[in-house]
């Protein structure tokens, strides 16, 4: 029976124990959370702008601007332009907001977490839904409405339409 180290109290418990008999510390759920983040960093080092050209906002859609209920928001992903820089790293193509793009580079942002990043699949994307960008306002990366991290940590659905 091959053993493991507890994340926390550093005993020697069974790779198929679930909780520590020690500690009660969830070592299965906390050494998988760390083999998840191991993978993310090695697929985060892949990362690369693709210079070519920019790609529909998965926030606004590409129209730079979003409905909350009876108002209309606009949108500071993409400062409301509707377009963000395409990224793509070994696990496919992603969307990035442009004040975003040097901590997304160094591996720092990831899609599952931060709203300012967006995983669009394997695939490229489709050809932009609206043939003009709006004009660009460049958005203060210290702006508090700034989605950097996500409270729920809820994976962002990039497709919805
Ligand atoms: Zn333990
Ligand atoms: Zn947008």
């Amino acid at each position: 029976m091959p053993l493991i180290e507890c994340p926390d109290c550093g005993r020697k418990v069974s790779d198929r124990a679930k909780v520590c008999p020690d500690c009660a510390c969830p070592v299965a759920e906390v050494i998988g959370e760390k083999r998840q983040a191991d993978t993310e960093s090695e697929v985060a080092k892949t990362r690369e702008i693709v210079e070519e050209r920019l790609v529909d906002c998965p926030k606004c859609t590409g129209r730079g601007w979003y409905e909350v209920g009876d108002l209309v928001a606009w949108c500071v992903i993409c400062e409301y332009t509707g377009r963000t820089p395409l990224a793509k790293a070994s696990d496919g193509f992603y969307a990035v907001a442009p004040y975003a793009v040097e901590r997304f580079l160094s591996g720092e942002l990831m899609a599952r977490t931060s709203g300012v990043v967006f995983h669009l699949g394997k695939a490229p994307p489709p050809k932009h839904r609206y043939p003009k960008a709006a004009s660009r306002v460049a958005i203060d990366p210290s702006d508090p409405s700034i989605p950097w991290e996500l409270g729920d940590h809820e994976p962002q659905d990039a497709d919805d339409d």
